[in-house]
């Protein structure tokens, strides 16, 4: 698949090289439990180490602050059993409309044992308001979820002021962070962030692995238990290669996050411009919000975007429509839904493209070339949407 143009950096990214070289000794000769006491064990064990620490670089918080878990979704879900099931106040938990359904989907379930939901609702731009945040919690909250970047239209959310909030409320804070790390800087050290959920394979590292961070003055109780690994935080033996892998990960992402984070920007910005150049009736969701270097999420009138996604399909480009979860669902999307209702040109004609460190000038010139043939074939295969001028492109 040496012509792909993978422009789906948001769904999942390529494996860093450097990581999978210092994953395949734990798969082949270094497969001793960590747990074990002699030393071939402390081998591995001292290998989860240093993934702590690195990961506590990339967070800038305490290497003991930092649990290895299965992926972004369960640190979710830890988050938020822990606080339902063990906070005294734990009958109601505030979040918004737009997170990913690794948290949507346990705060539903929480609905259905009797534990009170706040959906907070975004404006146009996918921000959500502070004062309306505020109001909303009450002496029974136990916890406030909200998402730093959102996967779908990479709107950044002030998860500081938020978690300063929650902290003068005396609310514990939750924010699933998946799609922000490796994106844009995070420090931890001085927030009032109580957890943070990541996920390797969104930063270069490998899929099923992800990290739950717990400040260390919050109280957080394990959902999964057993023996007494990660400091008795997530128990059952480390998935030692991948734990490695992500370490390495986050090791790269802290060194990339200067000078490589700028050019993916600049591809990013410019892919912007060469859209808006070339066809008409698009346009950018949460382009006033402040957003992540990496996403575009634009809507284009007069298409629908699963034939839009196929057409990309057969030349090789690799996008999405909203978020890669919702592929092929019928509903479209439910963060486009909450920032502009029932708007079908919005919901109807929209392409999520994510761009990435491995991704080249070259790239972005191709999906400049491609994906405005494609919007322009599609709208005059269909019946022409009202107001929609054709775009000058020529047509294949
Ligand atoms: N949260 C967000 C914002 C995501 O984008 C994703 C994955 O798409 C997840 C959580 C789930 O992460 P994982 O695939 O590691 O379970």
């Amino acid at each position: 698949m040496s012509q792909t143009i993978y422009l789906d950096n948001n769904a999942t990214t390529q494996l860093e090289p450097a990581a999978l070289e210092e994953m395949l000794p734990f798969l082949t000769e270094s497969y001793a439990n960590p747990s074990s006491g002699y030393q071939f064990g402390a081998q591995a064990r001292k290998a989860i180490n240093l993934a702590r620490e690195r990961v506590a670089r990339l967070l800038d918080c305490e290497a003991e602050e930092i649990v290895f878990t299965s992926c972004g979704t369960e640190s979710n879900n830890a988050a938020i059993n822990s606080a339902v099931q063990f906070e005294p106040r734990g009958k109601h938990v505030v979040t918004t409309a737009v997170e990913h359904s690794a948290v949507l989907r346990p705060c539903q379930e929480l609905e259905k044992r009797g534990c009170e939901v706040t959906f907070l609702s975004v404006d146009q731009n996918g921000d959500v308001d502070l004062a309306a945040l505020e109001k909303a919690i009450r002496p029974n909250t136990a916890l406030v979820s909200i998402m730093w970047a959102n996967n779908e239209t990479g709107v950044l959310f002030p998860v500081e002021k938020v978690a300063e909030i929650c902290r003068e409320n005396g609310v514990l804070f939750h924010t699933d962070a998946v799609q922000t790390a490796g994106k844009i800087p995070m420090r931890l050290r001085e927030s009032a962030i109580n957890f943070l959920s990541l996920s390797a394979h969104k930063f270069h590292g490998p899929k099923g692995v992800g990290v739950l961070f717990i400040n260390k003055r919050s109280r957080f109780r394990p959902s999964i238990i057993g023996g007494s690994h990660e400091g008795g935080r997530r128990a059952g033996t480390e998935n030692v290669a991948s734990i490695v892998g992500l370490g390495k990960a986050a090791a790269r992402a802290v060194a990339c996050l200067g000078d490589e984070a700028t050019r993916v920007r600049a591809m990013r910005d410019r892919f912007e411009k060469g859209i808006f150049e070339t066809v008409s009736g698009a346009s950018l969701n949460g382009a006033s919000a402040t957003r992540l270097p990496n996403t575009s999420n634009f809507s284009f009138e007069g298409i629908e975007s699963q034939a839009a996604l196929m057409l990309l399909d057969r030349h090789h480009i690799c996008c999405s429509a909203g978020s890669a979860c919702k592929s092929g669902s019928p509903e479209g999307s439910h963060v486009l839904r909450a920032m502009h209702g029932t708007n079908e040109r919005t919901l109807n004609g929209s392409l999520r493209f994510s761009f990435g460190r491995f991704n080249s000038d070259a790239d972005v010139g191709k999906a400049l070339e491609l994906v405005p043939q494609a919007i322009e074939k599609l709208r005059r295969l269909s019946v022409p949407a009202v107001g929609v001028q054709p775009a000058n492109v020529s047509v294949r």
